[in-house]
């Protein structure tokens, strides 16, 4: 497929919140890309949206993976059936963009890794987007430079507005905390070696038997400290926050740029309602470097299988602490 102009894809949970957001970029603003087959538990809104993007419908899954027109797969089912879909797109030799999580378990991000591994090519790119937002890349840089010396520690927030119900402890990890996760082995070069979990009161908006917020703490392995509050209910807004305290310096992860407004008595700046609209170039930036990976034009693959596989034991260790209370190991 390298060097191939134009890479036909199939998306697997196309109707869903994130699909559909992942639709509307591959029809506008990503290159070198055809929207070609499209599935859906959801069959009324799959055809729908086949409809609007002159897509195909496929009857499965397996169909639309096996379809010889699709050139790669991008799921955006939800984080249950990652797994299995990812194992057939390899074992198809089908390049596949896994919304992250990779897998629940770590033995199905075990499988993964070694299925790719005997396919003997770089098949699966997983949806960690903070690495592609320029005012994270623009941190690591500063923090590679050495300008301000070594880091030690870093504060960070985790803000969603609400949450659908059903929303667990464990998914606080697996869905929130996740992103921290990869961010800070990406960002520091080097991976986590410990976790804890704490908890406070919950917000009277937590649905009942939710922890909500959640305080977490992790190490890396030359002993940076990294705190991240997590809030699946933070009712105000959605915000992200990120401060990284070093020997000569600190660097913070900017508030995105917005008007500030003056009105009778107020003046102020809007707060963002999910993560759709706060990483929009992120998203962006993240298929596309999918999409010229498959053409040829970088042959710097973007975050794979080892970095779901390491998110998926650090997210373990996380949810052990938040059964024992104790400091867990992260062992990969
Ligand atoms: P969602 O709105 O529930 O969408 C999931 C969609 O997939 C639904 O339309 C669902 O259909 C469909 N689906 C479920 N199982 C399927 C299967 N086996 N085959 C085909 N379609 C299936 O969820 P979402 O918020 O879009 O999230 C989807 C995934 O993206 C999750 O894994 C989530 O963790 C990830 N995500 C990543 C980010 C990020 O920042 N990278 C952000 C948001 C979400 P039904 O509704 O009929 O079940």
């Amino acid at each position: 497929m390298k060097n191939k102009e134009i890479i036909s894809v199939g998306v697997i949970g196309a109707g869903g919140f994130i699909g559909q957001d992942h639709l509307k970029r591959l029809s506008t603003v990503i290159e070198g890309v055809n929207i070609e087959m499209l599935y859906d538990l959801n069959t009324e809104k799959c055809t729908e949206l086949a409809n609007k993007y002159h897509a195909r419908v496929a009857a499965s899954a397996e169909a639309l993976i096996a379809d010889p027109q699709v050139d790669a797969v991008l799921i955006t089912a939800w984080d249950g059936v990652h797994a299995d879909l990812t194992l057939e797109c390899i074992a198809a030799r089908r390049p596949v963009f896994c919304e992250k999580p990779l897998a629940t378990t770590i033995e199905d991000c075990k499988k993964i890794v070694e299925a790719e591994k005997e396919a003997g090519e770089t098949l699966v790119q997983v949806g960690f987007m903070r690495r592609f937002d320029a005012d994270y890349r623009k941190m690591k840089e500063i923090l590679k430079s050495g300008e301000l010396g070594a880091p030690i520690m870093a504060h960070c927030i985790s803000r969603t507005p609400r949450i659908a119900p059903g929303f667990t402890d464990p998914m606080q990890i697996t869905n929130i905390v996740i992103h921290e996760i990869d961010l800070f082995r990406w960002m520091l070069d080097e991976e986590l070696v410990r976790g804890q979990v704490h908890f406070s009161r919950s917000t009277g908006f937590a649905e009942s038997g939710l922890h909500d917020p959640q305080l977490v703490l992790m190490w890396s392995e030359s002993g940076v400290l990294i705190d991240v509050e997590s809030s699946a209910n933070s009712y105000y807004g959605y915000e992200i926050g990120c401060e990284i305290v070093c020997e000569k310096g600190t660097l913070r992860l900017p508030v995105p740029a917005a008007p500030i407004v003056r009105s009778r008595l107020q003046c102020a700046v809007p707060v963002m309602d999910d993560w759709s609209e706060r990483f929009p170039d992120a998203y962006k930036n993240e298929l596309q470097h999918w999409i010229d990976y498959l053409r040829g034009r970088t042959n710097q693959p973007g975050p794979g299988t080892q970095d779901g596989y390491a998110a998926c034991v650090t997210a373990d260790a996380l949810i052990r602490s938040q059964q024992t209370g104790n400091t867990e190991s992260i062992v990969l």
